[in-house]
């Protein structure tokens, strides 16, 4: 074999063995750009502040929060606060998500309703969770965008509903757990009602400036109250944007 040939053979497999691992790491680095900062999260926000559910630690080391952000906010996706998605509305602080999540003492055979959608990274950690969960965002855009998201990261267990949350979702109740990310004033009496005998319900009450964050558990039809922590959630609103 003339050694040009041969060099010209060897070349090409050192291309395509190079161009190969290149996009191999990319890849890699890609799908799993920030695990190491996510692991870290977990560690410092969500365990050493006592969340000690094993589902909710893992549910929170798989989903990557960065995906659920605006792209320009990407690197600070893990940071220990809410931030800004558009619309004048937040994605919760990890830790609350992770605080709201446990509180509920999910199993996998349940089915839970979660008012306000939002980016949709608290309706894939329940997703993570539990085998079927409904979702209800007012704002269409941000429902809709949450909706495209969590099918193209392939949650099928995820039924979605733009309207208004304070109405529940009757065809689909009783739920086994209810957990409201926006802070209307009083309970809606539609959720009280949808909730399963048993069931538990986790949800910010108050106005814009105080408001605490409660879990009712339903007993022979009553609920009984306990509150978990002050928070701070976006309002529930009427479609014409007056607060519950
Ligand atoms: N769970 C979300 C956080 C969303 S912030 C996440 O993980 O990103 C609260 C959301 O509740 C906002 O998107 C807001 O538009 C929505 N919301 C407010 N009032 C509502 C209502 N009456 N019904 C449904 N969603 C409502």
């Amino acid at each position: 074999m003339p050694t040009k040939f041969l060099n010209r053979i060897i070349l090409t497999f050192v291309v395509f063995i190079s161009l190969s691992l290149l996009s191999f790491t990319t890849m890699n680095d890609y799908t799993d750009k920030y695990e190491k900062v996510r692991q870290r999260m977990v560690r410092e926000q969500i365990v050493a502040r006592g969340i000690k559910d094993q589902k909710v630690i893992q549910a929170m080391l798989n989903v990557k929060r960065h995906l659920f952000v605006p792209s320009n906010y990407e690197r600070m996706a893990y940071e220990d606060r809410p931030l800004s998605i558009g619309e004048g509305q937040t994605i919760s602080q990890p830790y609350i998500v992770a605080l709201m999540t446990e509180t509920l003492e999910l199993t996998e055979n349940m089915k839970v309703l979660e008012i306000g959608t939002g980016s949709g990274y608290q309706a894939a950690i329940l997703a993570e969770i539990v085998q079927d969960v409904y979702t209800i965002e007012i704002i269409e855009s941000l429902g809709l965008k949450a909706k495209n998201l969590l099918q193209s990261i392939n949650y099928n267990n995820i039924q979605f509903k733009i309207g208004d949350g304070y109405k529940g979702w009757e065809e689909h109740a009783p739920f086994d757990a209810i957990i409201v990310t926006c802070a209307p004033t009083d309970i809606p009496q539609a959720l009280e009602e949808q909730l399963k005998e048993g069931g538990k319900m986790i949800i910010p009450l108050g106005g814009s400036i105080t408001q605490e964050l409660v879990l009712f558990e339903k007993n022979k039809g009553k609920l009984i109250r306990k509150v978990v922590a002050p928070v701070r959630f976006v309002p529930m609103v009427r479609h014409d944007g007056k607060h519950y």
